[in-house]
Formats: C-alpha cells, structure tokens, sequence
C-alpha cells in the first residue's frame, strides 16, 4: 500500500501530515499526488469527502518549495477558484494547515465580505490565493490583483462552479493567465459540459478518478418515508427526537423553506439554525461553527450552502425536501458516512414531484430504497412544495409568479435550469447531458487508473440492498 512517505514530500510537509494524523493516502491522493508532482496536468472526477483536496495542495506546495520565489506585490503563484465561500476557507485552511511548517503566504477572496481586507491582504502578493470566481474577477478587474504570474492553477468542484453560472467568469479568468503552467481540474460528475471545458483548459491531462458514486451511497442507510406535505415539519421533529442523532444536517430546496423547517423543529424544541444564501457569511461562519463544535446538532441547508461543508461526525442527512436532480441526492446523503463511518439518509417523500425524483435517484444510484408509508389514506397529496421549483421536470407549473429562489449565486438560475430539462429529455432515451462521461477503455497512456464510474442507464434498479430493510 502507499504511504505518504513514497511521495518524496519536502520534510515541512510529510511533518505537517503526521500532526494531521494523516497515515495512509486516500484513493485520489494515491493516484493524484505522484502525477502531479512531475508537473502534469489532471484531470480528477471525486467528491468533497474522498480527501481530493489534499491531492492537489500537498503536490503544490511540494513543489513550491522546491522553487521558493517571492510573490510579486498584487501577484500570486497558485490560483484555487471553488464554488462556494464554505469550501473557499476550507481549502485555504488546509492549506495553511499542510503548509504551517514553510511559512506559507495566503489569502482569500470571496464574496459576501468588504473587499478591503481581501485588498490589503494580496497588497504583498502571496503564494496561495484561494477564491470564489465572482470575487476574483472583482479583485482583478480592481487592479487589486494580477494573474500573470499563476504558475498553479486547480479548479474545484468545476461541475458545481458551471451549475451556479460562473463559466463566463472562469472563462475570463484563465484569459488572464499564462499559459505554461499546471492545471488541477476536479468534478463530482463529467457530463459533457464539464469535459469540454476540461479539454480547453488542459494540455495532456492525466485522469483519475475515485469512489464510484453507488459504492459511496452503500455505505449508508438509506430510507423514504413517503408521507403528506402538511405532514412533514411534524415528522421530521419526531424524527430527530427518536434517532440516536450525533449531527442532522436537514436539506430543503429553498431559503425560505429552510427558514421555515428551523422555526418549526425550535418550536417543538429542537435547537436548529439554518444556512443559507441569504444569511450573512458571519451568520454562516457562526452557526457552522456551533454545528462543528456540537453546540447545535441540527443544521439545515440549501444544497448550495451546504456544498464543501467539512464536519465529520454527520450521523444523519435528512431530505425535507427530495432534490430534483438526482445527483444532488448522492452529494447530499455523502455528507454523512464520511472517514469510514456508517451514516443514515432519511427522504421525506411527498406528492407526485418527489414520487418522480425518487425513481430517478433509485435509477442512478441503483437500489430500490426502502420506503415506509405514513401518507393518510385516501388524501391525494399534490402540493404544496413551492411552485417556484417545479420547472425542470414532471410538468411545468405555469402561472407563478417569482422566480425559483436557488441559494444565492450569480447566474444561477439559468445553467441549472437548461440542465433539469436536459436531464428531462434524458429519461426519454435521448442523450442525457448530465450522464458522467465513460471512460477509455483502452488504458493506454491516459493516465487512468483504477477507474470506477457511475453510469446512469435503463437497467432495472438493484433489489435493495439496505442492512434495516422496512419495505
Ligand atoms: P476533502 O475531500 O479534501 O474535503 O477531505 C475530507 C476529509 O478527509 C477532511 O477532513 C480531511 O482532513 C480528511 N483527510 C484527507 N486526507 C486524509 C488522509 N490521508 N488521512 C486522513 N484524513 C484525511
């Protein structure tokens, strides 16, 4: 097995990874880090979770140490652009964390905070500068910061990035840098999309890939509860009460929503926050923090905002709301069951829409989850999920005013939107945009290894393989 001395990591580093209590790579740094530490492009389909952003800092900061120049004011050397503020201070932390023993310099610059301090801090130049693509264009075009000198470029989470409309930002971006430098690109997914804007953005990636969706959703105990709309805010208190619940993290698809779930579960005396686009990142640092340290032990969130949290220790993911996009289930319910632990999924499951969802997660993560029904007999439950939402698929509900509330995002509206009818066409046997792209076959030099990919395909779904069967 590799350890993390096979790596050849600078002393600063290997030293900062036993203070971490890092022992053995995960999957993605085995395949990731000795590639990347000859200077080559990658290519990486892996989730938050698998340990992927490790994978790209430790060969980075490797190997700007192994060429230490100083940063010219206004200048960085290495360029990390994430989806969310959330994941931005993660990886910054990390970072400085691998880092601490090579007196790293670093900044952030995200949205939803002054730009002074994020101004200031760049004013030196620094080696590290992890951003929020929206802000880092802000910076640039402000003269604040120039992206000239970029020798390390990594984009996280590129399929989450497109989804909140950055593409034109990235595009304009990388304008801007040269063009001889390293390149990290990572997804959760490789639709087509992803894979073009990988092609232009790559010269001669190696690809790898980890953890095939499906086998990360066995780990976890996945259940449906179908039952009434009006019936749900009760059900989830019950819930929370009657589960051996460590951390919950609560998914609804609105702000609003999320707002209204964390009144009821306090009325009915369930400590609970929210975070959300809406809420000030102090708000947001705040209220993670106390679900880090255990103070809350349930948060809930928009799909968004909760994207690239990092707190172990998630006992249970409950879906308030089923996602429509069946693969924001598998990111959701991946925020339970992480570092080698069992986890519990709970999908509240109501009305027509939620019934359509659920058979196409079932298809995608074949297996027949098992479903208890709460629903009262003889009431036909159609509503009243906010109507804003119902436009990707089942039929469009027309009429309504105001437009879908998506967590907070430039643009965000748009991309996700052309998706969702995408995936729609998809279930009629045509070509499904967001099916993650297959790999060669080949195996000849294109630096795949051990690939394991999701396919998502007409095959019956697999009989439920869950260890607390109740269907
Ligand atoms: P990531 O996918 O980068 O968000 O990492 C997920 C979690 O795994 C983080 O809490 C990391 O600190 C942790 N982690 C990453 N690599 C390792 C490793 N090799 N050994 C132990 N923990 C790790």
């Amino acid at each position: 097995m590799t350890s993390f001395q096979d790596f050849g990591l600078a002393d600063p580093i290997s030293r900062a990874l036993k203070e971490e209590n890092y022992l053995t790579p995960t999957p993605i740094q085995a395949q990731t880090i000795p590639i990347a530490l000859t200077g080559r492009d990658i290519v990486g389909i892996a989730q938050t979770g698998t340990g992927k952003t490790a994978s790209f800092a430790l060969p980075i900061l490797h190997r700007l140490l192994q060429a230490r120049t100083r940063p010219q004011p206004k200048h960085c050397r290495v360029l990390v652009l994430s989806p969310t503020r959330e994941l931005s201070g993660q990886i910054l932390d990390s970072f400085n964390a691998y880092g601490r023993h090579m007196r790293l310099t670093s900044a952030l610059a995200i949205g939803g905070v002054p730009m002074g301090r994020q101004v200031r801090s760049v004013m030196q130049g620094v080696e590290v500068m992890v951003a929020t693509p929206g802000r880092l264009l802000d910076l640039v075009q402000g003269n604040a910061l120039k992206l000239n000198q970029v020798e390390y470029l990594v984009l996280d989470e590129a399929d989450r990035m497109l989804d909140m409309g950055f593409i034109n930002d990235i595009r304009k971006i990388i304008a801007k840098l040269p063009k001889t430098r390293q390149t990290l690109f990572f997804s959760a997914t490789m639709p087509k999309d992803i894979a073009d804007l990988a092609e232009q953005m790559l010269r001669d990636p190696a690809r790898v890939a980890v953890t095939p969706v499906a086998s990360t959703v066995d780990r976890i105990e996945q259940r449906v509860i179908q039952v009434d709309h009006s019936a749900k805010p009760a059900l989830l208190a019950q819930l929370l009460k009657q589960e051996q619940v460590n951390r919950a993290l609560i998914f609804t698809r609105t702000k609003h929503g999320a707002d209204k779930v964390v009144k009821g579960l306090v009325k009915a005396g369930i400590p609970a926050d929210a975070i959300h686009g809406n809420k000030s990142q102090n708000h947001r640092e705040r209220v993670l923090a106390a679900f880090r340290s255990g103070q809350i032990r349930t948060l809930v969130a928009t799909d968004i905002a909760a994207r690239g949290i990092d707190v172990d220790g998630i006992s249970h993911v409950v879906n308030f709301d089923l996602p429509n996009i069946p693969e924001t289930y598998v990111h959701r319910i991946g925020r339970t069951a992480r570092a080698g632990a069992d986890g519990v999924a709970i999908s509240l499951c109501a009305g027509p829409d939620e019934h359509s969802y659920l058979r196409d997660i079932e298809r995608l993560i074949r297996i027949t989850l098992p479903k208890e029904d709460r629903r009262t007999p003889g009431h036909r439950d159609t509503g009243p999920v906010p109507q804003q939402h119902r436009m990707g698929r089942g039929k469009p509900h027309h009429g309504h005013a105001g437009r879908p509330q998506h967590d907070a995002a430039p643009g965000a509206q748009g991309p996700r939107r052309r998706r969702k009818q995408a995936g729609h066409q998809g279930q009629h046997g045509q070509p499904n945009r967001h099916e993650p792209a297959r790999p060669s076959q080949s195996g000849k030099g294109d630096g795949i290894q051990g690939v394991a990919f999701l396919r998502r395909d007409s095959r019956p779904a697999r009989p439920n393989r869950n260890r607390n069967s109740q269907s």
